[in-house]
């Protein structure tokens, strides 16, 4: 497997569409109940940048409402950390 340093870090393009589908509801706020992390087996859509994760690392998160998404590695970790912020700037 070969996957360069800028594959996995956070772009700021991931922190900016993360924050966009939190404010819009696209993305859930709520804590999953389940996360697995796995190679792709090239399908899954990531729920951040609308790409399709082929030959990476993919996480696949489930929520409460039995929602599953998909995200790369570095679209994970920039909605961890929008839903963090946001969730600290809110009420
Ligand atoms: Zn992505």
């Amino acid at each position: 497997m070969t996957t360069s340093q800028s594959d996995e870090a956070p772009r700021p393009n991931s922190r900016d569409r993360a924050r966009e589908r939190l404010r819009s509801g696209q993305l859930p706020r709520e804590p999953p109940i389940r996360r697995l992390a796995g190679l792709s087996d090239g399908t899954e859509q990531c729920a951040v940048c609308d790409e399709r994760i082929v030959n990476l690392l993919v996480y696949r998160v489930s929520f409460d409402d039995g929602r599953t998404l998909h995200f790369h590695a570095r679209c994970h970790e920039a909605w961890l950390i929008e839903r963090r912020a946001s969730t600290d700037a809110g009420p």
